[in-house]
């Protein structure tokens, strides 16, 4: 019997924005309210672990391991399913440092859903892909024999659950743009959209790198390339978690106008870029562009 946790969700509602930085150059915008997908687990982190959560239990596994920095938004939302679903969490934290320092809120509210913490060495942490790696911090951490969820929550299966993102939205839009970390949100996404939509993601970490990696996670969830998709580069704002005061004030306007509560690592950037993006005739007149609101403050 499947878990009443997992039973398939409504869509997330689909809003339509006023601002006339997008009416004055005859784009429409819409939000995709992911962020209200589920009472306790917003957005995309909710879409990635709903289909490992279920082959977890089907498996007949009772916890789950996974990975994360300090204030790690998969780790909260990994703690978090764990909870809601009775099953065990161990987090496996980057930085040994921080072992014997107390919690940060992120960090405490995580041990607050009952998840097991294990502090490792950043050089090891860094190394995880490595299956000898893994094993040896999976062991470490005390926690053989639980389903490995990777970093990010990004594997083919959380595709799976976010292409499911991009049926919700066939035909809504020319354009539906999502803020990427992992990249995984972005590969899943694109999958699921219909001919004649496009997928642009939002790197919220400069590198370089995201391409490759998507095309990879693509390969292994769907055999290839799936769906329509592209990167705007250079809205990183000088790096993950970083938000100068521009992008703060951008944020608390965006705030204050659509009462949207708007978190600031992913989602800020997302609506700057593609207020920019507007500005600059990047879309045609007439074209709709929907934004993934993945998260909440
Ligand atoms: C984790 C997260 C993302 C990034 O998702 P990826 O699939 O890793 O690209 C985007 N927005 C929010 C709010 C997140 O928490």
């Amino acid at each position: 019997m499947e878990h009443p946790e997992l039973r398939p969700r409504p869509p997330s509602p689909l809003q339509e924005v006023r601002d006339e930085r997008f009416g004055r150059h005859g784009v429409r915008l819409l939000l995709k309210r992911d962020d209200l997908v589920h009472p306790e687990l917003p957005g995309n982190k909710w879409r990635k672990l709903a289909p490992n959560l279920r082959a977890a239990l089907e498996a007949g596994h009772g916890t789950l391991v996974t990975f994360g920095g300090a204030y790690s938004n998969h780790l909260r939302a990994t703690a978090a399913a764990g909870r809601l679903l009775g099953m065990g969490t161990v987090g496996i934290v980057r930085g040994d440092e921080l072992a014997g320092r107390p919690l940060n809120a992120s960090l405490a509210r995580c041990a607050a859903d009952g998840m097991r913490l294990h502090f490792v060495a950043r050089s090891d942490y860094r190394r995880k892909a490595e299956p000898e790696v893994l094993a040896r911090l999976v062991g470490g951490a005390g926690a053989e024999g639980a389903y490995v969820v990777p970093e990010g929550g990004s594997n083919a299966l959380a595709l799976h659950g976010c292409a499911e993102l991009g049926r919700e939205l066939r035909g809504a839009a020319e354009v539906v743009a999502v803020a990427c970390g992992t990249g995984g949100t972005l590969a899943g996404l694109a999958a699921g959209l219909g001919p004649g939509q496009k997928a642009l993601g939002v790197p919220v970490l400069a590198g370089g790198f995201l391409g490759a990696e998507i095309r990879s996670l693509q390969a292994a969830a769907f055999g290839g390339r799936a769906g329509e998709w592209s990167l705007a580069e250079g809205y990183d704002h000088g790096g993950y978690a970083r938000v100068p005061a521009p992008l703060e004030a951008f944020a608390a306007d965006f705030e204050q106008r659509h009462a949207l509560p708007v978190e600031r690592i992913y989602v800020a950037k997302l609506l700057w870029a593609l207020t920019d993006l507007t500005a600059s005739g990047a879309f045609p007149r007439g074209s709709t562009v929907t934004a993934v609101v993945t998260g909440r403050p």
